[in-house]
């Protein structure tokens, strides 16, 4: 084991010498109070190291002992339902041993080594296993079954021993006989947090991920397994927005990470995830939830190693074949952790200061996302979504972190601070907003919800973008410079707005709302949009158009309940019905 000393500390950022015999990413630990660091740069015997801790009353001369090990979490049942910090230490039991400010260089395991989990084993004494294979399962919470894999590494074998029942996460529960050795496997698998973790095949995203959210499952959809991005000025509705995915969703596994700067920002998040109810269960939504959270007293450099240690915990679950969905708020402090770091570094600044490696930084966290064929026999799948909010200062989409993520994430969800002032929620903007996965989920989608389903997409959007031109020869001529059909542009446009797009949170029915609904909801509103078109080129005069009272049976639509769809059909027949006939 190699012990050094410090020589120099610069705030996160500690300076050793003699440490010739470590490695690149070694956890160390630092001074007397053994305060948990990383070793980021190697030269000769000299380390940096970045540590996880408040690093005050630190002083040269103190020794620096390496672990040998990497960053490192721990995998296994006892996941799901915690709350860890960014370098996963459980937040209660970090509390539990030293109170509500978080004492120094406090060794805690990510897991609860003595809780006993009912294991139940899914395969025989003969069998023939490889890494990936499911050796059994155990009841991890009241929704999420956990699958025990034989873990990466171990060689392929034949089943020696396989136990059943109570286990702790270091019992071992499988002998496997690995080419003439035996080895012998646990529930817990330890994983370094910067290394990928293995699958068989990445595949390309075919499904959307359905948010239940009309303004992203109609115009802007993330695929399962896709990236997206998503900005988030104050009070432009992005905690809901955040609530939202990760209720409705339909990924098994939520990873919330939560890199907050200002305490009362994270204090948010760790009182208002618990209080979250899964609408399919009525369980809390913590039983399928991790959250890894710094705290306030963490310092920056724990904000970096908290992105890294979210997406490792969700490629594990993704390994065992469920879908995830990973959410990142917000990558930018992350990134503001890499900067400082950098700067103490005194590395070549890149774009405001930020390192020339933040791009491939940020490639290589949202490459870990996709859909992927897991390691293991029964070729099960697994995805991993990730969706990171940025928080551009000022708003201003040109700065260096959301443009090198916006390089890399294929959705990109323009939450905007002035549609909030306006109360239209939820506030994604319509015209800045893009998704690269619409075109490739469009089969998918004319099978499952409707075969026009691409092209009424494609009109409404339409009519969106001639609405914002058409408001300029408004603003500068007025409403009476636009033809007849201008009008009902803008008539349709604004049904779009308030009918289809804003969808309150709040409602009962109207938080949730499905591909089909989604569909019959829009495609009621462009066949009244084509009606009236054909209604008033054929001569038929404008004014009782816009006055059809179907259009108030429209505008209750979206409150429609899922299990009466059939009320749709009676809208649309009235929209025919009632359509001035010319001449009549
Ligand atoms: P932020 O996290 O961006 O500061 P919030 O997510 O807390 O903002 O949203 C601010 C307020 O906007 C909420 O308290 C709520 O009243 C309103 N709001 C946001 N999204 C919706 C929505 N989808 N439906 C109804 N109201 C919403």
């Amino acid at each position: 084991m190699t012990e050094g000393r410090i020589v120099k500390i610069s705030g996160p950022l500690v300076i050793a010498e003699g440490m010739a015999g470590s490695k690149m990413y070694d956890v160390v630990r630092v001074g007397q109070k053994r305060l948990i660091g990383e070793i980021i740069e190697l030269r000769g015997d000299r380390a940096s190291i970045q540590v996880y801790e408040e690093t005050s009353g630190l002083g040269p001369g103190e020794p620096v002992v390496s672990t040998g090990w990497p960053l490192s979490v721990e995998l296994g049942p006892g996941l799901v339902t915690s709350i860890f910090d960014g370098i996963q230490r459980p937040l209660n039991v970090l509390k539990d041993e030293s109170g509500d400010f978080i004492a120094r260089g406090i060794d805690v395991p990510g897991l609860d080594h003595s809780k006993k989990w009912d294991f139940v084993p899914r395969v025989k004494v003969g069998d023939s296993v490889a890494p990936g294979d499911i050796l059994g399962t155990v009841r991890e919470s009241e929704i999420i079954e956990h699958r025990v894999m034989v873990p990466p590494g171990v060689a392929p074998g034949a089943v020696l021993e396989i136990k059943a029942g109570p286990a702790t996460v270091d019992d071992v529960i499988a002998t496997i006989d690995a080419g003439g050795a035996k080895a012998t496997v646990t529930m817990l698998q330890r994983w370094p947090v910067r290394r990928g973790r293995p699958y068989r095949e990445k595949l390309s995203p075919e499904a959307p991920m359905i948010t239940g959210q009309r303004v992203v499952d109609t115009f802007f959809p993330i695929a399962k397994g896709g990236t997206a991005c998503v900005p988030g000025p104050f009070g432009s509705g992005k905690t809901v927005i955040q609530h939202q995915l990760a209720k409705w969703s339909d990924a098994e596994i939520i990873v919330f990470i939560g890199c907050g700067e200002r305490g009362n920002e994270m204090t948010d998040v760790l009182l208002e995830f618990p209080e979250l109810t899964d609408p399919t269960t009525g369980k809390p939504l913590m039983e399928r939830t991790v959250l890894v959270a710094n705290t306030s007293n963490m310092p920056v450099a724990a904000r970096e190693a908290s992105i890294y240690t979210g997406i490792t915990l969700a490629e594990y679950y993704r390994d065992m074949g469920y879908t995830v969905a990973l959410m990142a708020d917000s990558t930018s402090r992350w990134a503001e952790a890499l900067r400082e770091i950098s700067g103490r570094l005194e590395e070549m600044p890149g774009e405001e200061g930020y390192p020339a490696y933040l791009g491939s930084r940020a490639a290589e966290f949202y490459e870990r996302a996709g859909r992927v064929v897991c390691l293991g026999s029964d070729g099960r799948e697994g995805a991993l979504s990730a969706i990171g909010a940025v928080s551009p200062p000022g708003g201003d989409l040109s700065e260096p972190v959301t443009q090198a993520t916006l390089r890399i994430v294929k959705v990109f969800w323009g939450l905007d601070d002035r549609l909030a002032a306006r109360k239209h929620f939820p506030a994604i903007n319509w015209l800045t907003s893009y998704s690269l996965y619409a075109e490739r989920l469009g089969d998918y989608l004319a099978e499952q919800v409707g075969r026009d389903f691409a092209e009424l997409r494609e009109s409404a959007m339409s009519i969106l973008q001639q609405e914002a031109e058409l408001q300029e020869i408004v603003r500068l001529v007025g409403i009476d410079a636009l033809s007849a059909r201008q009008r009902l542009v803008l008539e349709t446009a604004k049904s779009l707005r308030e009918d289809f797009l804003y969808q309150s949170a709040f409602h009962e029915v109207d938080s949730y709302c499905s591909m089909k609904k989604q569909y019959r909801l829009l495609r009621v509103i462009l066949m009244l949009h084509q009606a009236a078109l054909r209604a008033v080129e054929a001569g038929a005069p404008l004014q009782p158009i816009l006055d059809m009272p179907v259009k108030q049976a429209i505008a209750r639509a979206r409150f429609i309940p899922e299990d009466r769809l059939d009320d749709f059909g009676d809208i649309e027949a009235r929209v025919k019905a009632e359509m001035p006939k010319v001449g009549g």
